[in-house]
């Protein structure tokens, strides 16, 4: 993620980040926020809840990584877990799910291989983007079949 919105969340969420400068042996939160900018409201909204509901002490929850699942959604992995917390950044994944994770745009689906996005949940304007002309007519023959649409809803705020 860009710098710029990288800092806007450590300062606005500092407690909840406060892992940002530790080595990575105890937390990969050093590494930043390990996604593109599409996903910035995603994790903001996603902080601003955990952040609701903590108290300012080292018993609140900080997140020591923000990075992606093997099916290309968010992964935040947090200390000091409770289950309000677990619930928050489940509804923070599911929500990436479908959301463009260059550029917000929803609906977004995984891209898999002869793709030039593959594995990001990218929409169709992002992906056509970085499709030259000429390649998009061979990627299209040898693109796999899709996978079966996933039927979780996802419930908006
Ligand atoms: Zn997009």
């Amino acid at each position: 993620m860009d710098s710029h919105k990288t800092n806007e969340l450590y300062e606005k969420f500092s407690h909840l980040y406060r892992e940002r400068g530790a080595p990575l042996e105890s937390s990969k939160m050093a590494w930043g926020f390990q996604c593109e900018d599409g996903w910035y409201k995603i994790i903001y909204e996603m902080s601003r809840q955990i952040d609701k509901i903590s108290n300012d002490t080292d018993h609140a929850p900080a997140i020591v990584e923000v990075s992606k699942n093997e099916d290309g959604t968010l992964y935040v992995e947090a200390r000091n877990l409770t289950p309000p917390v677990a619930d928050i950044i489940t509804g923070a994944r599911e929500q990436s799910r479908l959301t463009c994770e260059l550029c917000s745009y929803s609906p977004a689906f995984l891209r898999g291989v002869a793709n030039n996005l593959e594995g990001h949940i990218a929409c169709g304007r992002c992906v056509g983007k970085t499709e030259g002309p000429r390649k998009r007519k061979a990627t299209k023959r040898r693109r796999k079949p899709l996978r079966p649409p996933d039927t979780i809803i996802v419930k908006r705020s």
